[in-house]
Parts: structure tokens; C-alpha cells; sequence
């Protein structure tokens, strides 16, 4: 297993597969990746991961835009699981998922996370712009039934508009066994970042009072799960968190092939795609060892958890 500069492990691969969505999101950072020209195919995907798996990344994880957009999403998935890698997991916006989860998972998907930030269908709305909530849910219940497990619903806070739905989310979760994910408005346009953003210290000093157990998944980016009476709940705290970051263990590889050392940042990309496409598989290797040695901690400084733990 290789470690950059920084003594940080890269275990996991998180690749957008398509730049399209079928829900526009006012919030969303779209994974950090600049407008593109062209997609890798699904034996593309599955050649880069080979190569991932040479550098000890175990974890793949599928996001987009939309990833169920693609046409062939199952082939994606086949062509991944079959690099032998430990786990293979999705994001998804959960809108197009009953009709393919079954699939999915006997093409190797092992589990997936379902963005969901209300139950609300008015707020739902107010938040993408479009879509139907109840295909979300009809979603989730086929992630289930499929046995895409642990089934994780990602929950981002947003001041004024869910910020209120928490203890709601928490029971819908817990009532089927989903892990729920709170997570922090990340500042990619600073005008929204300052409408929305909701700071987590009273939510967390909230699941700390009620969990029978506090665990810290340390190379998860440090993220603290809270093991509540019948429910889990993690927080992902990523802004200006140098816990965060020193404990991230990422890769990104954007839809246009190129590997992403930083979700926020677009000056340090290594293309990779180029070299997959002419089959020069020990270039893609030096493009992986380029990219691991590029990647850095975007949030340096006090760690965060220093300056909450004070306070909790
Ligand atoms: N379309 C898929 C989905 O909805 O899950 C995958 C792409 S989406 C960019 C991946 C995840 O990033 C979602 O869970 C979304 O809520 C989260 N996300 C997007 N913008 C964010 C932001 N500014 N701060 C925090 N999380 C964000």
C-alpha cells in the first residue's frame, strides 16, 4: 500500500461516471469536476480500477452527476466488480433506482448511498428543482429488498430548509435499518454557502446525549458514527476541518478520466484516460503514483474536532 506525503493511505476510488443529472440541486458541487468533452466507457472504468487496485485502493465508489443515467450503469458495475476490488458502491440520487437495483446488485454492487435531504415533497422540490420524492422512496425500498447493504441516506443540512427534519430523518432510518448520513453544506459558491450552511455542534452534542456508543471511523475522514436505540448516525463534517482531510484516504476520478487528487481543487489533475485508451498501462501507473504524490490536505490548521471537543 502506497502513502503520499502526508502518511495518508489511498484505499478508495471515487469515480463520477457521467457529468449528467436528472435533478439540479442549488447546493450541489458536483463532485468538483469542470464541464467535459468526453466519458469513459464501461471497459475504460473497469481498467483504471484494475489499476487502483495495484496501489491498494479497496473501496470504489460510483457517483456523477447521476449515475443511473447511463444507459449501460450495469456494465459500469460488472466491469468494476470484476477488477477484484473489496467493495463496490454507489451514490445515487435514488430517482431512477427501483427499476435497476436487482440488477445492480447481481452485477457485484454491494451497497449503495440514497441523497436524501427531506421527506418532504414540497422541500424536495424546493431543493432539485425536479423530481419526485416518492420515486426516492420506492427507491430505497428496492435497495433493500435487492439487499444493497448497508443502504446509507445522505442527508445534507441546509439551514431553514430541512434543518428541522432530523429527528424525523433519524426515524425513518432507524424503522428500516438504513445509516443515515448528516452532512455538512460543503462552500463551493460562497453566496449559497452563506444562505444555507448549518452548523452541526448542536446536532452532534444532540446524537452524543442519546447514543449508547460514540465511534470515530478513523480513516472515513475521522467521522464520528453515533450507535443510537435502533439507529445509526454518521456526521460528515468537511469544512475547514484538518481532521477531515488528514484523514482522507480518496482518489476522484472526474467522468472525463482524469485523476483528482481534491474535490476542491482542479489545478493538480493527472489524465489517466488517454493512457487506458492505448492500452499503455504502465503510463496509467505512473499517472496513479503522479496523482497520489500530488494530493495534499486542503483544510490544514487546528483540527476541528480539537476546537468541538471543547465545547461538547
Ligand atoms: N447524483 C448522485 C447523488 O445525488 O447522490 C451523485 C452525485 S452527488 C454530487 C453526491 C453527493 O454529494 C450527494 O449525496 C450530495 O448530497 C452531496 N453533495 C453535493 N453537493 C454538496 C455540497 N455542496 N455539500 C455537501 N454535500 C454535497
Amino acid at each position: 500500500m502506497i502513502r503520499d506525503r502526508f502518511g495518508r493511505p489511498v484505499t478508495g476510488l471515487r469515480i463520477s461516471v457521467t457529468e449528467k443529472c436528472n435533478l439540479d440541486c442549488f447546493y450541489c458541487h458536483r463532485e468538483g469536476c469542470l464541464e467535459s468533452r468526453r466519458e469513459m466507457t464501461a471497459d475504460e472504468v473497469g481498467k483504471v480500477v484494475e489499476v487502483s487496485r495495484e496501489f491498494g485502493v479497496r473501496k470504489i465508489k460510483l457517483t456523477g452527476g447521476e449515475p443511473l443515467l447511463r444507459d449501460d450503469i450495469v456494465d459500469v458495475v460488472r466491469a468494476v466488480a470484476g477488477a477484484g476490488i473489496g467493495e463496490v458502491s454507489m451514490t445515487t440520487n435514488g430517482v431512477l433506482l427501483s427499476g435497476v437495483a436487482h440488477e445492480l446488485a447481481e452485477a457485484g454492487l454491494d451497497r449503495v448511498n440514497i441523497s436524501l435531504d427531506t421527506l418532504d415533497p414540497r422541500t424536495f422540490h424546493k431543493i432539485t428543482g425536479n423530481g419526485s420524492v416518492s420515486d426516492v422512496f420506492a427507491g430505497i425500498d428496492a435497495a433493500l429488498d435487492a439487499g444493497l447493504s448497508p443502504v446509507k441516506l445522505n442527508m445534507v443540512l441546509l439551514a431553514g430548509l430541512n434543518d428541522h427534519e432530523v429527528e424525523s430523518m433519524i426515524a425513518y432510518t432507524s424503522k428500516r435499518g438504513i445509516v443515515l448520513q448528516i452532512i455538512e453544506l460543503l462552500d463551493t459558491d460562497g453566496r449559497v454557502f452563506s444562505t444555507y450552511h448549518r452548523d452541526l455542534d448542536d446536532i452532534e452534542r444532540g446524537l452524543r446525549s442519546q447514543a449508547a456508543a460514540v465511534r470515530t471511523r478513523c480513516w472515513m475522514q475521522a467521522r464520528k458514527k453515533y450507535i443510537l436505540q435502533g439507529g445509526e448516525v454518521e456526521v460528515v463534517r468537511p469544512m475547514h476541518n484538518s481532521e477531515f482531510c488528514m484523514h482522507c484516504t480518496r482518489l476522484r476520478l472526474t467522468a472525463d478520466g482524469y485523476l483528482k487528487p481534491c474535490l476542491m481543487r482542479n489545478d493538480n489533475l493527472v489524465d489517466v484516460l488517454s493512457l487506458v485508451k492505448t492500452d499503455d498501462l504502465d503510463e496509467a501507473r505512473k499517472a496513479f503514483a503522479e496523482a497520489i504524490a500530488r494530493r495534499e490536505p486542503y483544510f490544514k490548521g487546528v483540527a476541528r474536532e480539537a476546537r468541538i471537543s471543547g465545547r461538547v
